[in-house]
């Protein structure tokens, strides 16, 4: 049994309707090193709903021998919103239906909201700031006022996770090797994580722009400490990571099973969960730039053929998928081909066939950034 299991409820959307949160907290609350799991903020990414179960069942096991030295938080069904919204029998989970944009975008910067809170308060001693500042966050994410059921959704997930020393939020892409992103400030963090999952790609950014959930939970302490440089030591107390497993349809026991016990593994190296964790495995990868990532584009509309397959490494200039015109005269002869702006890995594909001009398709992991990726504007819509 979990420590405590509660239910948030959202703001009603209708009248006779109504969706709630539910959260498990295992080991004794307000222990440390405190960890944050949640599953499917963007909707259609079942992977990680899987992941949350298995994960469950471990901590269950663990709770019940006593083995939870810190606490962690799960939330099993991170979107609520997002899974109620179908069209023509598909599940479309990424964009909130009632205008708010990206699901996992534009949760509130605390850093900027909890500034003037704590201005002229740091101490010379880091853990006394630290715990200063995670109260500063924590009341700030309580007074934010707010009504749009998704904005009450992304503040009450950023509630939950903003005091915690690791927040893992669970992803997956359209078709994808295993990867995560995180900041290049937290390198070794993101290195072990990626080791212990069999990561293929350990993506590293500086600003990747847009607020979502990880930037929101580890960026106000390397905020606040450019912020507020000269009155105190701030360490970065929360290492927020996301973790994409694999593709959409990657939806099995075998690699849920394999990927809530590499997480669970983390926990115990971290001092979280009692118990050997055994070596850490070889990296399968050296972390590479968020901004070294070549998002291939389709230059216009067309049927996608590609000449790649994931897990290939591609040169720069080579081709790696064709865009069919089937209106194309003659017959078979256009064809498009698309090229690879860098060396490297290519570890994510859209799922569909039929692009629009100006859609992106595919991602190769490159060593050196590319000039026309640009901070801020790292991820995709
Ligand atoms: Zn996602």
């Amino acid at each position: 049994m979990p420590t405590t299991t509660i239910q948030i409820e959202l703001p009603s959307p209708a009248p006779g309707t109504k969706r709630m949160l539910q959260v498990h907290r295992y080991g004794v609350l307000g222990a440390r090193p405190k960890a944050y799991f949640q599953a499917a903020i963007h909707a259609d990414e079942i992977p990680g709903l899987l992941v949350a179960q298995h994960l469950l069942c471990a901590l269950e096991q663990a709770q019940a021998e006593g083995r939870i030295a810190g606490e962690v938080v799960v939330v099993p069904v991170a979107n609520p919103i997002g899974l109620s919204q179908h069209l023509n029998g598909r599940l479309l989970g990424r964009f909130d239906h009632e205008g708010t944009g990206n699901f996992n975008r534009s949760f509130p910067d605390l850093a900027a909201l909890a500034l003037e809170r704590l201005r002229g308060r740091l101490t010379a001693d880091p853990a006394a700031n630290v715990a200063l500042i995670r109260e500063a966050l924590c009341v700030t994410i309580l007074n934010h006022s707010l009504n749009k059921e998704a904005d009450v959704l992304r503040a009450a997930l950023l509630n939950l996770a903003i005091d915690a020393d690791y927040v893992f939020d669970l992803h997956c892409d359209g078709e994808a090797l295993l990867h995560l992103y995180a900041s290049k400030r937290q390198r070794d963090e993101a290195v072990a994580l990626g080791a212990e999952l069999g990561a293929a790609a350990i993506l590293l950014e500086e600003e990747p722009g847009g607020n979502p959930f990880d930037e929101a939970c580890a960026g106000p302490w390397w905020k606040l400490r450019e912020s507020l440089a000269g009155e105190g030591p701030i360490p970065l107390a929360c290492f927020a990571t996301t973790v994409e497993l694999r593709g959409q349809a990657d939806v099995n026991d075998d690699y849920a099973t394999a990927d809530a016990a590499a997480l669970l593994r983390f926990l115990q190296r971290r001092g979280i969960v009692a118990g050997d964790p055994g070596p850490l495995p070889e990296p399968r990868c050296e972390p590479t730039p968020l901004d070294g990532v070549d998002v291939l584009t389709a230059p216009a509309a067309g049927v996608l053929v590609y000449r790649k397959r994931l897990g290939d490494w591609v040169t720069s200039g080579e081709v790696v998928a064709e865009l069919v015109d089937p209106l194309g005269e003659p017959p078979g002869a256009a064809r498009t081909p698309i090229c690879a702006a860098t060396a490297g890995l290519l570890f994510a594909r859209m799922t569909e066939r039929l692009v629009r001009p100006g859609q992106k398709f595919c991602k190769v992991a490159g060593p050196e950034p590319l000039s026309y990726r640009q901070a801020g504007k790292l991820l995709e819509d």
